[in-house]
This record gives structure tokens, C-alpha cells and sequence, in this order.
């Protein structure tokens, strides 16, 4: 397949912001690809190669991409970088460097989808002393062969810097009206997706074997599904409005969620954002499979730091300190955990998500072994508000956030956030008192005390509807000195030059950053903004919401990628439930 088919619909994608018009430039993009390309589409279209969870990074850097424009532009770099400065996005300025160039060469040959795909995957597999100049070779020998537009969107995959605010969402709308025909088969892609985190493989599968293919697709041991999440409850009588008579009640943990893929001969350890965290583990890689009555099985459990001499739980943030490329042994002993089962997903060739929850529980009784090392999360079958309340109260005793509730007779929903599974955390009776985790898209730089740190950084929601992240305070309390330290040496990383084009402020920052990184946060209230884009004009025309005396809880939440971060609606319903909380009051 041609590379320029995809090249001209990334810019005319690149010129639109609205849902309707990128669903049917995908359409009209799948309808010319060939199926044994279509998946390699899909991830390139993503500014990716592979599914995120195989952890394929292209990793080239500014430089020396700059350094390849040069070679097969014949420009000295000053040039290249001047012109880069003025339109903020190296892609484009290569775009001029090379029109001017076209005039004097003529182009070899057409580039491919194929060749395009293999080469970047060449690049990302490189390592070493020498890989640079290897990088550089490869990038030079693509833009060489390349149309001034092609370059451009070479560039923007392999720097990462391709945004055409599509989710997920928008291109399972476009796989299901081109290879069905209709949007309302999304449902199913979705279901797979849910089930395999693979949007590539996805579309594969429909291309080639339809609706029938898609519908009969299951769960695949290392294939990491997409985790269940949990709406929130304000208190015991609205759990048992929304779950009913009898209900499960767990401790919720406040540790790190791990998906273990465990066959005879290997363990795969899988994150919430569904990164491969094996390496950091190897205490469980070493230990679960022992404990494990099963020859193929994927759990699901939280790993919590513990006090080894009391058995305590310890917070989360104990955890950070197994994130470490070296030396990993030494962290298992400094920082011990156990391990904590809550579900399974799969069981001997089978997947379990149909299962109603109080089957898994059972089977998952069966499968693990407990020990010092290995348990079940507490669990207590509950009736009314009072055994609601003596569970809550036990897990908070013992270290724990709150409670996660789980009806009875429900299946696992992967990729849903739904009614099925809520969660309680004690502070959510007061009125907000609820945190929120939010994405730092930008900073102040800090006086006084703080000079040469951030001193006030600039927090954002996510906007699935757009895919993009909506500006919604200023946060400068709660940090202690060692939090501003720490943040500054992780965001100074995330800098860029230009803000991303997927945030949405319109606050004039210090520094803006990638939209990475997720800081748990607690305010007094929600307010309506005018400065603000969080939910903008959903309230009310011209305004959107801010947080009210924001305070930063001591929480970096590195399992969570930004996207993961809390969304407009959520707070949309957290705004009406504080409203509906003082009308309440104030008939009191
Ligand atoms: P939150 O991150 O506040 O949305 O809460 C959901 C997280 O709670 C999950 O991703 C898990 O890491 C964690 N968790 C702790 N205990 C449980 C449990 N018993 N069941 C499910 N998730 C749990």
C-alpha cells in the first residue's frame, strides 16, 4: 500500500477537530487498505507499532531526527532548527526544508505502508553505542525517498508527536461501518478490544473474518484484558440503593493492581494501564506459580507494601520504589509485599468473565493457595447499612481506603467503568472530601522556598469525548519539600517546547508539559470557571469547572496513564452531587 493514501488522509485528518468528518476519513482510509496491512494502519494511526503492553517505544530523539532532515535535505542544521522554532512542530518544518529541495532531485521510488512500518520497526529494536548513527541512517534513508508531506508524517510517528484527537472509540466506529457496515457493530469490536487491548489485531480479525470472527473472539493467555472499574459511592444508603439486598463487600487495597498471566512455563505481570511490570516483581514471579492449582490462569490482584514485622499494610506510595531498572533484589528486601487476589479472568483454556462474581470468588478459593505471601482480599457477603459500616470500619482499621462492593451475580466487564463494581472510601461522607486524579500539563516556576522547583503546577481532566486534557486548577499546597523535588526531577523530563496540542488552557504557563503524569488531589468544592475548559459550556455557556482550594495528597499515581486520569463527566456528577447535597442541607 502506498504511503501517501495514508500521508494525505493524516492531513486532512490533521485539519479537523470534529468526531463525524475523522470517523469518515478513516472510513474511507480503511476501505483502500489492503486486510494484511490494515493492522499495521491501525497502530501507525495511533503513533504506535505495536499494542502498548509489548512496550515497543520508538525512542528517537529531537536531535537527531533534526540531524536526519539535514542529510537528505542537504540544509545545514541552524536552518532546520530555526525553521523548527517557527512552526513548532518538527514534522511540518521538514515539510518546508524538503519542498525546497524536491525542486533540484526527483523522488527513487514510491515509499509503502510496509516499508515505512518495517523500517520504524528497525529503529525502535536498535540498542547500543552504535544504534545512533544506525537510527539516523534509517530515518535518512526514508525521507530521502519521501514526498515533503510523507516526511512530514514519518517524523510525527517516530518523534510521537502525531495528534489527531481520536480515541479508541472513533476508530472502532470506523472499523465497524467499513468492514459491516454499521456503526451499531461497534459493541462487538469494542468486546474484543476490551478482552485483548489489541486494536490492531482487532481490526485484523474483522477484516479478514468479519462479524462472525470478531464475535467468536476470547481471551488469550498474554493478551492483557483491559481491568474493570468501579463508580463511586457517597455512602452505605446509596450502595444499597444502587446494589440491592446482599452484595459483596472487599477491602479496597491501596496498593498496586496487577493482572498475572501464569502458564507452566512463564509469568507475565500486567499493570493497570496494562504495562508489562514483570520485571519489578520478581518476588511473585518466583513465588505465585507455586501456589497456583492451574495450568493456565489470568488473576487479578493487588500488590501491597507491608510492614514485614507487624503485617501492616503500608500506602501505596511504598510501591515507587520497586519501579527501578537496577538492583532490583535489593528493593524486594528493602520493600516487601504481599499479594492480594480479588478476581479470575481465565481458567484451563477457558475465560471466566461470564462467570457471575460469586463463582470467580469461588474458583479463584480454588486455584490460590493462601500463605504470608499469597491471600484473598477480605471479603464479608453484606445485608444492610450496619454490616456495610463494620466492614468499612475493619478495612480502614487495617490500613485499607474503603471498600470495593460486588454484586453477587454480576460478570467481569473489562473496560467498563460500571454499577456493578462500586467503591466506598470513608471520605466520601463529607461533602467533596473526594480526590481526583488529575494530569500536570503545565507549571509556575516556585519563589522564595521553592525557587529553581515548580512551585504551583497546573492540573487538567481528561476529555474522552475529544481525547484531549481540559485545564481545571492551579495546585501549590500539600507538597512537602521532598514531593517538590521529586516531581521537579520527574517533570523536568516531560518539558516542551511547544504546549501539546491536546491541552486545553488557556493559562499563560511557565513551562508546559507532555500530558503524563497523574497527581491524586482533594478540594473543598467545585466551582463554576470562567478560566477554566474542564466540562466548558456544560453547565453553563462560557464556563467550566475548577476546582476550589486544591491540595495535592502526597499521590503520584504512576500506575495511571493520563488517560486514565478522572473525566469531565465524573466531574460533572460530583458537581451535581454537591449541588444536590446543599439543597438537601438547606431544607433541612
Ligand atoms: P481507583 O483507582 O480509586 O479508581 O480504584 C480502583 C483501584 O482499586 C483498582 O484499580 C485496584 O488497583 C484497587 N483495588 C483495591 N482493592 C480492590 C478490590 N478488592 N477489588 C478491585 N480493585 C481493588
Amino acid at each position: 500500500m502506498e504511503f501517501a493514501i495514508l500521508a494525505n488522509v493524516l492531513a486532512k485528518m490533521e485539519a479537523t477537530k470534529k468526531r463525524l468528518e475523522l470517523t469518515q476519513y478513516l472510513v474511507e482510509l480503511f476501505q483502500d487498505t489492503p486486510n494484511e496491512v490494515i493492522a499495521r494502519i491501525v497502530y501507525l494511526l495511533q503513533g504506535k507499532l505495536r499494542p502498548d503492553f509489548e512496550g515497543v517505544e520508538l525512542g528517537v530523539a529531537e536531535k537527531l531526527a533534526v540531524r536526519a532532515i539535514a542529510k537528505s535535505s542537504g540544509m545545514p542544521i541552524k536552518k532546520i532548527e530555526s525553521e523548527y522554532r517557527k512552526k513548532g512542530d518538527l514534522g511540518n518544518a521538514a515539510t518546508v526544508i524538503l519542498e525546497q529541495k524536491t525542486q533540484t532531485t526527483f523522488l527513487a521510488e514510491d515509499i509503502t505502508v510496509e516499508r515505512v512500518y518495517d523500517t520504524l520497526y528497525k529503529i525502535a529494536s536498535l540498542e547500543g553505542s552504535r544504534s545512533q548513527d544506525m537510527k539516523m541512517k534509517y530515518i535518512s534513508s526514508l525521507l530521502n525517498d519521501a514526498t515533503p508531506i510523507e516526511a512530514s508524517f514519518i517524523l510525527k510517528i517516530l518523534l510521537g508527536t502525531l495528534r489527531l484527537g481520536i480515541a479508541e472509540n472513533t476508530v472502532m466506529d470506523a472499523l465497524a461501518i467499513a468492514y459491516t457496515s454499521s456503526k451499531e457493530n461497534r459493541k462487538i469490536l469494542e468486546r474484543a478490544y476490551n478482552v485483548s487491548s489489541d486494536l490492531g489485531q482487532v481490526a485484523e480479525i474483522i477484516a479478514n473474518e468479519g462479524l462472525d470472527g470478531i464475535t467468536k473472539f476470547e481471551v488469550k493467555l498474554f493478551n492483557p484484558i483491559r481491568p474493570m472499574l468501579a463508580d463511586r459511592v457517597k455512602s452505605e444508603s446509596d450502595a444499597i440503593e444502587k446494589m440491592g439486598k446482599r452484595f459483596a463487600a472487599e477491602y479496597k487495597l491501596d496498593g498496586e493492581r496487577v493482572q498475572l498471566h501464569i502458564s507452566n512455563e512463564k509469568v507475565i505481570l500486567f499493570s493497570r494501564s496494562l504495562e508489562n511490570i514483570t520485571s519489578y516483581y520478581p518476588d511473585i514471579v518466583e513465588k505465585i506459580p507455586n501456589m497456583i492449582n492451574a495450568s493456565e490462569v489470568i488473576l487479578e490482584a493487588e500488590a501491597v507494601a507491608i510492614n514485614e514485622d507487624t503485617g501492616e499494610f503500608l500506602p501505596f506510595q511504598e510501591l515507587m520504589h520497586r519501579r527501578r531498572k537496577y538492583k532490583i533484589e535489593k528493593a524486594v528486601t528493602q520493600y516487601p509485599i504481599t499479594i492480594n487476589f480479588f478476581d479470575v479472568l481465565f481458567h484451563n483454556g477457558k475465560s471466566c468473565l461470564e462467570l457471575p462474581y460469586e463463582q470467580r470468588r469461588k474458583t479463584l478459593e480454588n486455584i490460590v493457595k493462601e500463605n504470608d505471601f499469597a491471600k484473598y482480599v477480605p471479603m464479608e457477603i453484606v445485608t444492610n447499612e450496619n454490616e456495610i459500616e463494620e466492614v468499612l470500619e475493619n478495612s480502614i482499621n487495617s490500613g485499607c481506603e474503603g471498600l470495593m462492593l460486588k454484586m453477587l451475580d454480576k460478570p467481569y466487564q473489562a473496560g467498563a467503568r460500571g454499577n456493578y463494581w462500586l467503591k466506598l472510601k470513608r471520605e466520601y461522607r463529607n461533602e467533596l472530601g473526594d480526590s481526583l486524579d488529575l494530569v500536570v500539563i503545565g507549571a509556575f516556576f516556585g519563589k522564595g522556598r521553592r525557587t529553581g522547583r515548580y512551585g504551583t503546577l497546573l492540573l487538567a481532566t481528561y476529555d474522552d469525548d475529544q481525547d484531549v486534557f481540559t485545564s481545571i486548577c492551579k495546585v501549590g499546597t500539600g507538597f512537602t519539600d521532598e514531593d517538590l523535588d521529586q516531581l521537579y526531577q520527574i517533570l523536568s523530563n516531560k518539558v516542551t517546547i511547544k504546549k501539546n496540542p491536546r491541552i486545553d488552557s488557556d493559562m499563560e504557563a511557565d513551562v508546559w508539559f507532555e500530558p503524563e503524569l497523574v497527581l491524586e488531589v482533594v478540594a473543598s468544592e467545585i466551582t463554576l470557571s470562567p478560566i477554566h475548559k474542564a466540562a466548558r459550556d456544560t453547565i453553563r455557556k462560557n464556563a467550566g469547572l475548577a476546582l476550589r482550594f486544591p491540595k495535592f495528597t502526597g499521590k503520584i499515581r504512576i500506575e495511571k496513564t493520563a488517560e486514565d486520569a478522572s473525566t469531565n463527566q465524573e466531574v460533572i456528577t460530583l458537581y451535581r452531587g454537591q449541588k444536590k447535597i446543599s439543597q438537601d442541607k438547606s431544607q433541612v
